[in-house]
């Protein structure tokens, strides 16, 4: 067994992930190394690390993350063993991850070919299909015509919803209510899709009216060991992005949560995935049955609740793996399936920069006042967030993770409530007015969301 030593680690991201996984590795013993762009130079990831270099060339905020060949040229100039992409940028480019390999690096992450392979939501569909997990009705090809896209819906029947097939972030989706809008919202998705992901290809699914959203976090070594830690609810979001992650999954019938925890890893399985990966999933709650969704080959915004419930770190698992360590070695100490309980229930908020009074828009600026919250049961993971700091309209809006834990739903809610209480943040505005309506609202207390729960009711923005 040949395990890989690390003594400098950079990552390949910026924010609140970057300083997760600087934590990490620190913890380990290993160098931490950051990149910023030339927009990031205050930011606080760059002073998280112990050593930071500019990348990009300073007129693009957003290539300065995406600059594969500058950022392996500096990774082998200042002698890095292994890089972390974190979620987003370049975490699921298969070409990232051969770069890195040809150079000699340590890329931490599934094996380029299974980064290629479920990177594309129709191909991992297929390997669900196989593996014979459950998925919805759907093209097994991109569409190239809409005839084509106008025969399968009257197939399988409206409302259907199209999906860019290299798509992520809620990016390149629409549903479709009936044949008179499936022409406009295909060139909608298709031309979303290029701009995006540079790609226009897209595919058609059934689309499940009252769904939750249940995912499983999964940990896959270098030597066929694979394992869950268990499953996440993500069903409240806002046009297809999470907003708040619950594990575990409450009012989920036990045998519905075996079955899912155990399609999840047999997927997995099944392409001999390794490292950590979600694998997605919705649950008709009308019909009790779930089907398949996608991979997320990486680590997840909201990889905190699983940790906390699981007392698992797996951003070091993550390391560890990628060094060689098997899951039963004294180091990962994950030693089988039965290892792994869980306790209590944690919920994760995401704090943005958005006006949730003004549909959401980003707000920048100056932090003229900051005071984050503390105590018994409190989790934070932010970014550039302090007094004086600046939001730059160049990334994404997220602030601070909030997660909360308690020995119950209803434990973790009210440590949630009160921690979002206790945040004071003047100069930019956020969400937290939202999110506090959100958690205490009677259906989310009661578990009776589906995914369209926020969209649909406009009272919580204000
Ligand atoms: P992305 O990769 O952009 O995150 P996903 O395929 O993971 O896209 O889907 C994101 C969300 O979109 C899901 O959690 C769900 O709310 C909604 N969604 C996706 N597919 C369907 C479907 N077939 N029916 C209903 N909702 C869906």
């Amino acid at each position: 067994m040949e395990i890989r030593r690390f003594k400098k680690l950079l990552v390949a991201n910026r924010s609140e992930i970057a300083i997760r996984v600087f934590r990490a590795a620190h913890e380990l013993g290993i160098r931490t190394v950051a990149i910023y762009s030339h927009e990031d130079r205050f930011a606080l990831h760059r002073f998280k690390a112990d050593e930071a270099y500019q990348t990009g060339t300073g007129k693009d905020p957003v290539k300065a993350y995406l600059d594969i060949e500058g950022i392996i040229q500096l990774a082998k100039d200042k002698g890095i063993d292994a890089i972390h992409p974190g979620y987003g940028f370049l975490s699921e480019n298969a070409g990232f991850a051969r770069a890195c390999e040809k150079a000699g690096i340590v890329f931490i992450g599934p094996r380029s070919e299974i980064l290629e392979l479920l990177g594309n939501k129709i191909s991992a569909r297929q390997i669900a299909g196989q593996a014979q997990v459950p998925i919805l009705s759907g093209n097994k090809y991109p569409i190239r015509h809409p005839d084509e896209a106008k025969a399968f819906c009257r197939e399988v029947g409206y409302p259907v919803i199209i999906k860019a097939a290299n798509g992520g972030g809620g990016r390149g989706m629409r549903i479709v209510l009936g044949e008179s809008e499936l022409v406009g919202r295909l060139n909608e998705a298709q031309r979303e899709s290029m701009t995006a992901f540079g790609y226009d290809e897209c595919f058609i699914e059934k689309y499940i009216e009252k769904a939750r959203h249940i995912e499983v976090q999964i940990l896959g070594d270098k030597h066929k060991n694979i394992v869950h830690l268990y499953e996440r609810d993500c069903t409240l979001q806002r046009r297809h992005q999470k907003v708040v992650e619950i594990a575990p999954a409450q009012h989920l019938d036990a045998s519905v949560r075996q079955d899912i925890c155990n399609a999840a890893v047999k997927i997995c399985k099944s392409v001999n995935y390794d490292n950590a990966g979600t694998v997605e999933f919705l649950l008709d709650t009308e019909k009790n049955t779930f089907y398949f969704i996608e991979i997320n080959p990486r680590i997840q915004v909201e990889h905190t609740v699983t940790e906390t419930i699981t007392d698992i770190d797996i951003v070091k698992r993550q390391i560890l793996i990628s060094k060689g360590f098997p899951l039963d070695s004294p180091e990962i100490r994950i030693p089988n399936q039965e290892s792994i309980q869980t306790r209590g229930v944690a919920i994760q908020s995401r704090i943005t920069t958005e006006d949730p009074s003004n549909a959401f828009i980003p707000d920048y600026g100056r932090i003229q006042h900051y005071r984050s919250a503390g105590g018994m049961g409190i989790r934070l993971d932010a970014g550039t967030a302090f007094s004086g700091a600046i939001v730059t309209p160049y990334y994404d809006s997220l602030l601070v993770k909030v997660t909360a834990s308690g020995i119950c739903f209803e434990d973790a809610v009210n440590r949630m409530d009160r921690a979002l209480d206790e945040f004071r943040i003047r100069g930019v505005k956020t969400n937290i007015p939202f999110l506090i309506n959100l958690i205490n609202h009677k259906d989310f207390l009661k578990g009776k969301c589906t995914t369209r729960f926020i969209d649909e009711n406009k009272d919580l923005f204000r």
